[in-house]
């Protein structure tokens, strides 16, 4: 079906006899920004890296991974254009996006290298075009005056920005985001969970992100997939998945993902599940 990004049948995956994910289906339309929730260790990180083929399932007839009408792996076997494929969909994690001792600007323009030839790839000779996409990607997220620092020298949230002008440059039509905000502060994840927003509305680019608490996916992401020891446990709308839901569907592990006890004053004293809704600066 054309109209889906991402469909995931049957998934199963062990690690040395963990299993990690255990039966896995399910289906993103285009255009949608869906949370996946869980407690560490749910299995959030390994099935985002089986979207992108970063992960082989296990061997097993019926389990596939298609994303944009192309399959990435099918009963535990990757395709053979996997790599090809990479090219529309961008990965941000948590962690280890971009090379530390590069410029920012070379990280991001790392986004247009599937669309250069082989000798400005490896003497990183840009054309002036994407380097102005590039900038402008920059801007877009506000961080333009770090263009020519070392990745290394900017701040978790400037990192993640830059990994989203990275995707921008790609002109990715799906972002898979793995704990993009895990180590930030409040206000830079809100900008990190903004531009992501802002991806998906303006440019219709799809966003499967995982969060690890469920205020951000209250805040930004209309429809949740909740996993639960390798299941999804809940899917459909965010505002549905209250409180009493989280403990029902996670029991004592609800309290990891409601988050810290909030100090007494202002909107911290709210609870998650009624928190406005913010909208992208
Ligand atoms: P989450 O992202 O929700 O925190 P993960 O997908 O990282 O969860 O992990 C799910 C389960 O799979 C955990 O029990 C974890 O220990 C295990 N696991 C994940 N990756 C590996 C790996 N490379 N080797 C061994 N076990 C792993």
């Amino acid at each position: 079906m054309d109209h889906l990004a991402i469909e995931v049948e049957s998934l199963c995956k062990s690690f040395n006899g963990t299993q990690a994910l255990r039966g896995v289906s399910l289906r993103v339309a285009q255009g949608e920004m869906v949370a996946l929730l869980g407690a560490s260790g749910s299995g959030k990180s390994t099935l985002l890296r089986h979207l992108n083929g970063l992960h082989r399932a296990d061997a097993g007839p019926g389990s596939m991974v298609r994303v944009l009408g192309r399959t990435v792996q099918s009963g535990g076997l990757l395709a053979r254009d996997v790599r090809a494929q990479r090219a529309e969909v961008a990965a941000i994690f948590q962690q280890f996006n971009l090379v530390d001792r590069l410029p920012v600007m070379v990280n991001v323009l790392a986004g247009a290298l599937h669309r250069l030839p082989m000798w400005r790839a490896l003497l990183r000779r840009f054309p002036e075009n994407e380097l102005n996409r590039a900038y402008q990607a920059l801007q877009r997220v506000g961080i333009e005056r770090c263009a020519w620092q070392r990745a290394s020298t900017l701040s978790g949230g400037q990192q993640q920005r830059a990994a989203i002008s990275r995707a921008l440059v790609q002109q990715a039509r799906v972002v898979l985001a793995d704990e993009p905000i895990a180590s930030l502060d409040p206000e830079s994840s809100r900008r990190v969970m903004s531009l992501l927003a802002e991806l998906n509305r303006e440019l219709g680019v799809t966003v499967l992100v995982s969060l690890h608490q469920v205020e951000h996916a209250f805040a930004f992401c209309p429809r949740t997939v909740a996993l639960r020891a390798g299941e999804i446990v809940y899917d459909g709308p965010t505002r549905e998945l209250d409180a009493p839901r989280l403990r029902a569907l996670y029991g004592t592990q609800s309290d990891e993902l409601l988050g810290p006890p909030q100090p007494a004053d202002g909107i911290a004293q709210a609870q998650p599940w009624q928190l406005p809704v913010l909208h992208a600066a």
